[in-house]
């Protein structure tokens, strides 16, 4: 199968790897020739386009920043509309608005283009591992075609339902994560400054009913003041303004999303939207006026 790939950022860079150590035939286009040359290196022809992508390959995988950005490739000038054949899919893998999955599904399907959406979660070291979890949306048919080749990827690839679906699944993901960390930022600090040590308030409470992955992934993060990323705040930004919209069209309430989303907007005040979003903890220590300690 060959497969065409664009988007080689912090994410779709190891992921084309292990489609690449998996066996398949991939052509790869990113602005970013460093990325390019990579992959040319390990045996993926690259493109001067997405243009030359999509005229060469019936299976084109996205993984772009947000939504227009993917709207740029499917359907902007010398996008996938324009060149790929009919009967040909996009399965696009950003974290986007499902609104705009759908949009964008809908005007390739006028020229007989299918899509799936199929956000991940894991982060680069699960993309450099291949264990990532991919959500999906779109027909039942397709995602039963391509869940091999999305498992070389993956540690776990879960249909979720139509197209849009699979970003549905990825904004619920995203609330979870920015309020379970806002949770253990709040608890951190306000332990500190009742005068018990953090850490082991920390080791204390994380077997019981308050544990969870965010909080074994974050809080010895946050005690060691580590925040080089990870997901950067900017990219938590831009997943809770997508859930927002998509919230609101829906007129699903989100009062706590869009409390996280005024931390995390503060944050980028202070100049910390490059920092992982474990950096909400600066918050509360601003507030505050501590530092969390172990
Ligand atoms: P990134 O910014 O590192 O990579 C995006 C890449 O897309 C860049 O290399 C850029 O040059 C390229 N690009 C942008 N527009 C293009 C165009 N028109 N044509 C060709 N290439 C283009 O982003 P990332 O961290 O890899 O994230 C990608 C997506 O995955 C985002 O939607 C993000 O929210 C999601 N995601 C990221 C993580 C993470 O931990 N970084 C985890 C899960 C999901």
């Amino acid at each position: 199968m060959k497969i065409g790939f664009i988007g080689l950022g912090i994410m779709g860079k190891p992921m084309s790897k292990n489609l690449v150590k998996a066996g398949y035939d991939l052509v790869v286009y990113d602005f970013n020739q460093a990325a390019l040359d990579e992959l040319a290196e390990l045996g993926a022809k690259a493109a001067y386009n997405t243009k030359e992508v999509a005229e060469e390959c019936s299976v084109i995988i996205t993984m772009l920043p947000n939504s227009p950005h993917v709207r740029a490739v499917a359907l902007g000038e010398n996008g996938i509309i324009e060149a790929a054949k009919s009967g040909s899919i996009l399965i696009d893998m950003s974290s986007i608005d499902p609104t705009e999955s759908k949009a964008i599904g809908a005007s390739l399907l006028e020229k007989g283009i299918r899509m799936m959406d199929a956000p991940v979660s894991g982060g680069e070291p699960k993309a450099i591992d291949g264990t990532l979890s991919v959500m999906v949306g779109g027909n039942r048919e397709d995602f039963d075609a391509y869940y091999g080749m999305l498992m070389t990827m993956a540690g776990s690839v879960t249909y979720v339902g139509e197209l849009g679906a699979g970003n549905i699944a990825k904004l619920a993901n995203q609330i979870v994560v920015a309020l379970n960390i806002s949770a253990v930022a709040e608890a951190l600090i306000f332990a500190q400054k009742a005068g018990a040590n953090p850490e082991r308030v920390y080791e204390a409470i994380r077997g019981g009913l308050a544990g969870s992955t965010v909080m074994d992934a974050k809080a010895p993060l946050m005690l060691a003041r580590k925040f080089d990323p990870g997901f950067r705040i900017e990219l938590h930004i831009k997943d809770l303004n997508n859930a927002i919209n998509a919230a609101q069209s829906v007129s699903s309430p989100v009062p706590m999303t869009i409390q996280a989303m005024g931390i995390l907007q503060n944050l980028k005040e202070d100049g910390f939207e490059k920092d992982d979003h474990g950096a909400i903890v600066k918050y509360y220590e601003k507030l505050a006026n501590t530092i969390l300690r172990k």
